[in-house]
């Protein structure tokens, strides 16, 4: 069969001559476009300066220095977030992280209600973590396209809950849906009742904050923020809960697995029991960044129930030390070691006030008087702080009967 074997050598040379030329294409499109920027930009800083230098003696031409000037300053917009004015979602914002990594941060009363990131390889681009809603996730694909990035092949799933997952269904059959394995058993365990139970209940409380959205809005922003964030969750269900149909991870690891490109590598890594049974982090170890799923909350009170609060803070130091700089959290914007700093801080707190609760011998009834302490009172979902708390007053409890 010597005649299959030359078609299909020469099959596979075509293919990759083609892809390189592609890439080629590709890589001479962006360094032409960084270039034409830059030169846009110089233009700019030149005409201002120009403009501002100029002697003006007279009405008339210093209203043409202020009209050029505007002209300049929103042509320069128009250049520099060229990219930005293509990708328009109520649901979430896209932020460049570094060339081919972008964070993508849900908004207020969107449907995403997780961030997600993208990041391009160079020959592929992996997703990490794929929303609330389905629709939400074809967004994302939308996206890839507007920026002209390379195809999507893998869809990484940080952990189980349903605002990370549930968009794995609106990708191709070709691209891999990636996840820890015990991530993969608990979406397997939890998933269909826990859209049973949306969907019941989800259409009660959208109806009953629709109500209230209609009535009266809050004029407090931070309420009016945490209702419109409800609306949007609660909204999203009851559209996708009748459509959903759960597509599991196909592939696995219990640790670590490495994804390589032309372009960049990235680690994708697993920090076990914290915020979730398994929490898993994309690392990007070149250009410092880590997306982090729900292992790191930013200005938002961590959602903790069914969590493991001291593995949780044993996993943050981990991470601290991991030669990262920049986040991207599972939930709030982009931020650095700081904010890693202030999550321990926030289990920490929570801890001590559940432990002298418990010693001074208060109970749950005890728990409505409590005021946040700083920094975290100006945090979102405040609501969150007292069910922390009365979550770690159970854990104390269910830890000593076992004793
Ligand atoms: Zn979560």
């Amino acid at each position: 069969m010597p005649k299959i074997i030359n078609c299909t050598k020469m099959y596979i040379t075509e293919r990759n001559r083609t892809n390189t030329i592609i890439l080629f294409i590709k890589k001479f499109r962006d360094d032409l476009n960084t270039c034409y920027e830059k030169i846009q930009l110089s233009y700019f800083y030149y005409f201002c300066v120009k403009l501002l230098k100029s002697k003006t003696n007279n009405y008339k031409s210093i209203t043409m220095k202020i009209i050029k000037l505007l002209i300049i300053c929103i042509a320069s917009l128009f250049i520099t977030q060229g990219w930005a004015q293509k990708i328009k979602s109520t649901n979430f914002e896209v932020l460049k992280m570094d060339e081919g990594i972008y964070a993508v941060i849900h908004k207020s009363g969107g449907h995403a209600i997780c961030n997600a990131g993208i990041v391009d390889l160079g020959d592929k681009t992996v997703i990490f973590d794929s929303f609330l809603s389905p629709f939400v996730a074809e967004e994302l694909l939308e996206v890839v396209e507007k920026l002209k990035l390379s195809p999507v092949k893998y869809v990484v799933n940080s952990h189980y809950h349903n605002d990370h997952i549930r968009g794995n269904q609106a990708f191709a059959d070709d691209v891999i849906i990636i996840s820890t394995r015990k991530t993969r058993n608990m979406i397997i365990k939890e998933e269909p009742g826990q859209i049973q139970k949306d969907s019941v209940y989800a259409k009660k409380e959208f109806a009953r904050l629709d109500s209230i959205k209609n009535i009266s809005k809050p004029r407090d922003f931070k309420k009016s923020r945490n209702l419109m964030e409800w609306y949007g969750y609660y909204e999203a269900l009851v559209q996708t809960t009748p459509i959903l149909k759960t597509r599991l991870p196909e592939v696995t690891f219990d640790h670590e697995m490495c994804i390589n490109g032309s372009k960049r590598s990235i680690k994708l890594r697993s920090f076990g029991k914290g915020h979730s049974i398994d929490d898993l982090v994309l690392l990007i170890q070149d250009d410092g960044i880590a997306f982090t799923g729900d292992l790191v909350f930013i200005n938002m009170h961590p959602y903790m129930t069914g969590g493991y609060p001291d593995q949780w803070i044993n996993n943050l130091n981990e991470l601290r030390h991991a030669g990262i700089k920049r986040i991207v959290p599972g939930h709030g914007p982009v931020g650095n070691l700081d904010n890693i700093d202030r999550m321990i801080q926030y289990i920490i707190v929570i801890e001590e006030q559940a432990v002298t609760m418990y010693r001074e011998g208060l109970t749950f009834e005890d728990i409505e008087p409590l005021t946040i302490p700083e920094p975290f009172n100006n945090w979102w979902f405040e609501e969150y702080y007292k069910m922390n708390i009365t979550f770690y007053l159970e854990k104390i409890a269910k830890d000593l009967e076992r004793q």
